[in-house]
């Protein structure tokens, strides 16, 4: 019987000038980007957490520290075929994952699909196994007044 393993994540950073704003690997238009020590994409990050969490190998800040100068401005992108490449060399492979973002604006749906598509191709899988979708908070709390954004996620791997 197969061994099934579930895990959870949750991610936020500060949205200020000055800086890209990338989910999921895509940069979108807005005058105000997430801060952090990588691209600070929080898609990739609540991934990556999920992942690791459901393969039990520990955290992203085990793996990746913001105290190592090699992952400064990296790609998370980058940063989450790393991860997946730890958890395959386990034997897991992916049933699914998704992820919920909560940002205020811009509005993600135009940019999903390619935004599922750069995380299947670095987690190695078909399409139909990575969901990523967004919601406003409805101007509600640190997103809603685009303080910052935050990013849940949930994986579930096979072996
Ligand atoms: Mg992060």
């Amino acid at each position: 019987m197969d061994d099934l393993r579930v895990g959870t994540a949750f991610d936020a950073h500060r949205l200020v000038p000055g800086r890209p704003l990338v989910l999921g690997g895509v940069v979108l238009e807005s005058e105000l980007g997430l801060d952090g020590h990588s691209d600070a994409d929080i898609v990739c990050h609540a991934l990556i957490d999920a992942l690791l969490g459901a393969a039990g190998l520990d955290d992203i800040g085990t793996h990746f520290p913001s105290s190592d100068p090699r992952w400064k401005d990296s790609s998370s992108l980058d940063l989450l075929a790393r991860a997946w490449a730890l958890v395959a060399a386990e034997e897991w492979s992916l049933v699914n994952c998704d992820a919920f973002v909560v940002l205020q604006e811009p509005k993600l749906a135009p940019h999903r699909a390619q935004m599922r598509a750069n995380v299947a191709r670095a987690l190695g899988c078909a399409l139909d196994r990575v969901s990523i979708r967004a919601t406003t908070t409805d101007g509600l709390g640190f997103a809603g007044r685009r303080e910052g954004a935050s990013c849940q996620a949930v994986a579930l791997l096979r072996r």
